[in-house]
């Protein structure tokens, strides 16, 4: 097998595809269409990581969790500069029925719940100098990143070749081997591609019909504050993280497929409000700050809240299939060496390094069990195939 493969978008999902196929011997080329790299989404100046979890969702929490548990040990181990991620608890203040429902959802899993997260009571409180009497999780295991510098790490390999300004256009296979365009009419050819462009994931002919969202977010920050601000992630409507690279940072806003770049001051002020439970004083210094600073970028979610990570059909072979064939899931009609990866949502930085590591397994066509079932849960082409009435079909793409 030719283990060349190009990547095109060069945020967390692209990055971290790109660390896990060069350690497995592949000739990386990482297509990013901005001039730098983690320019997206992933180019906040921090990145909160805890598992969020969904009541009734078990299927959800089980993913959360896995992608947690992988990303958090993952990142520890990567050699990364100690002040550029932290994982000493983040708390998530929630309605105490809801934050107790998903303590009981939670632990009918398999694993140890008080290992993952704990309610917080007064002591905790007062230990994160939140004096106020409030009810949520601390979940022991959870924290921050510095995204650009994450980036930056995983890229840094000799066998990845990062080219900037390089924004694709088409794609497609001439004489056996995948041909890419950028709008400068240059030519990439590849045996393999992985798409991982986020929320423009349907801007290719192959790929049009994998819907995202894009849900615009202004994150703010001010670079100094005369209190005593908590030492870890502290998240209500809105989250206010510790103080790194001179900045405590807060945020953060969504809006649904609003384009707008600049910052708002509407929604700066939104963001204000919404840390006012976690910090009131710091709420009130913010609000009496003149300017604030802040950055916009765009997350990409799909309708399911679950990401499209794997491959996608021939759309010539899979017009001219039936219902019954489609059925028998090992006949599906996959495109041999095109694969995808978007639509983590707000949940990148706990998703995309687990998620890009199973992708990793299935180009190099090791797959264990585990990776069979989270690519199951996130086969890119279910909507199609439930469409068709083929929900199971969907799920079970990979027999485990
Ligand atoms: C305000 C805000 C706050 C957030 N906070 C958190 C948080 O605390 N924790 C967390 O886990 N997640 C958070 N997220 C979500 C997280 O940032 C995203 O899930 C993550 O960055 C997605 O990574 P990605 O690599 O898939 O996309 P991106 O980082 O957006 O990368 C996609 C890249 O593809 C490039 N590209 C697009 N089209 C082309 C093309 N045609 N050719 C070449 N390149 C192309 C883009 O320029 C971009 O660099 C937040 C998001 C926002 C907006």
């Amino acid at each position: 097998m030719q283990k060349n493969i190009v990547i095109i978008g060069a945020g967390i999902t692209g990055c971290s595809l790109a660390h896990f196929l060069a350690n497995t011997g592949w000739d990386v080329t990482l297509l990013e269409s901005q001039d730098d790299i983690a320019s997206g989404g992933s180019g906040n100046p921090v990145a909160a990581i805890y598992p969020k979890f969904m009541l009734n969702d078990k299927a959800y929490n089980d993913f959360m969790l896995k992608s947690f548990m992988f990303t958090t040990a993952w990142i520890d181990k990567l050699g990364l500069n100690k002040d550029d991620y932290r994982f000493d608890g983040a708390i998530e203040i929630l309605e105490e029925a809801y934050s107790h429902k998903l303590e009981i959802n939670f632990s009918s899993g398999s694993v140890d719940q008080e290992k993952i997260l704990i309610s917080i009571d007064k002591p905790i409180l007062k230990k994160y100098l939140m004096n106020q009497d409030l009810s949520g999780l601390l979940f022991h295991r959870g924290g921050w990143v510095n995204p650009i510098a994450l980036c930056r790490h995983l890229v840094n390999h000799s066998n990845i070749k990062v080219l900037t300004n390089q924004k694709i256009i088409s794609i497609e296979k001439l004489n056996n081997e995948w041909t890419l365009k950028t709008k400068n009419q240059k030519i990439f050819k590849s045996d393999h591609v992985a798409i991982c462009n986020a929320a423009y994931l349907h801007q290719f002919d192959l790929t049009q019909h994998l819907h995202t969202d894009a849900f615009r977010g202004q994150i703010n920050w001010v670079n100094s504050t005369p209190f005593q601000m908590p030492s870890i992630v502290i998240c209500d409507e809105g989250y206010v993280a510790p103080l790194m690279q001179n900045k405590h940072i807060f945020g953060a806003t969504y809006g649904m497929n609003d384009f707008n770049k600049d910052l708002r001051l509407s929604d700066t002020k939104k963001n204000i409000a919404s840390i006012k439970k976690i910090h009131r004083e710091f709420h009130n210094y913010c609000l009496a700050q003149k300017t604030i600073s802040g950055r916009v970028s765009w997350r990409a979610s799909t309708k399911d809240r679950k990401p499209y990570v794997g491959r996608v059909f021939n759309n010539e072979l899979f017009k001219k299939m039936r219902v019954r064939e489609l059925a028998q899931t090992d006949q599906l009609p996959w495109l041999d060496n095109l694969y995808v990866a978007s639509g983590f949502g707000s949940r990148g930085f706990t998703f995309a390094p687990y998620c890009t590591f199973v992708l990793a397994n299935l180009i190099n066509k090791k797959l264990s069990k585990d990776d069979k079932g989270t690519l199951n849960y996130t086969n890119p082409e279910r909507y199609r195939l439930k469409k068709m009435s083929l929900k199971k079909a969907a799920s079970r793409i990979f027999k485990v």
